[in-house]
C-alpha cells in the first residue's frame, strides 16, 4: 500500500513499497530519505489506496442525503441571497430628507415675489395637499428589506455550506479509519 512521507518542508509525498530505501527529490531541494519496507508500515497510508466499494459504504448512508440537502440549500440560498443583493445595489439612496429641503429651497429662491405670494394664496385657499410619503422613504424602506433578506439567505447559504464541509469531513475521517484498518 502506498504511503505518505511528508517532508521537513510540509511537502507530502506519495511512496509505494518499492521506493524503501531510495532516495526521492522534494520540490523544496532537499534529498528525502525513503524508510526501509518495515518503518514505511508506520507512517500514514495514501487516500488514493480507498477502494470504491469502500467510499461507496461511507456515502450510501446518512451522509449522502445530508451532503446532497446542504449543497442544493446552499446553492438555493446562495443564488437568493445574491439575488436580493443585486436588487439592493440597484436602489439608490444617496437621496435624503436633507436633499429634498435643499431642492425645495433652491426652488423657492428661484420665485419672485409674485409667485411666492401666488404659492402662498394657493396653500392658504387649498392647503398643502394631500399627506403623502416622499417616494425615496419608499425606496429606502425597500432597500433595507433587500439587505435583511440577503443577510438572512446568505446566512443560511455559510450554514449549508459549513455542515456539507462537516459532512465531508466526516466521511473523509471515516474513510481512514477504514483504510487503515
Ligand atoms: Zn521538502
Amino acid at each position: 500500500m502506498d504511503r505518505i512521507l511528508t517532508c521537513e518542508c510540509g511537502y507530502e509525498h506519495i511512496v509505494s513499497p518499492s521506493q524503501a530505501g531510495r532516495q526521492i527529490d522534494c520540490p523544496c531541494g532537499k534529498k528525502l530519505e525513503v524508510p526501509s519496507l518495515r518503518e514505511l508500515r508506520a507512517l500514514p497510508a495514501a487516500e488514493q489506496a480507498v477502494p470504491a466499494a469502500v467510499t461507496e459504504s461511507v456515502w450510501r448512508t446518512w451522509r449522502g442525503p445530508t451532503m446532497a440537502t446542504a449543497v442544493a440549500v446552499f446553492l438555493i440560498c446562495g443564488g437568493m441571497s445574491l439575488r436580493f443583493l443585486m436588487q439592493r445595489m440597484s436602489i439608490d439612496t444617496s437621496y435624503t430628507e436633507e436633499t429634498e429641503i435643499q431642492l425645495g429651497n433652491e426652488l423657492f429662491d428661484q420665485y419672485g415675489p409674485d409667485a411666492l405670494s401666488m404659492v402662498w394664496e394657493d396653500y392658504q385657499t387649498y392647503g398643502i395637499g394631500p399627506k403623502q410619503r416622499p417616494p425615496f422613504l419608499r425606496l429606502r424602506e425597500i432597500a433595507r428589506q433587500r439587505s435583511i433578506l440577503a443577510g438572512v439567505t446568505g446566512g443560511i447559504a455559510l450554514l449549508a455550506l459549513a455542515g456539507a464541509f462537516g459532512v465531508w469531513l466526516s466521511a473523509r475521517r471515516l474513510l481512514r479509519q477504514r483504510t487503515a484498518a
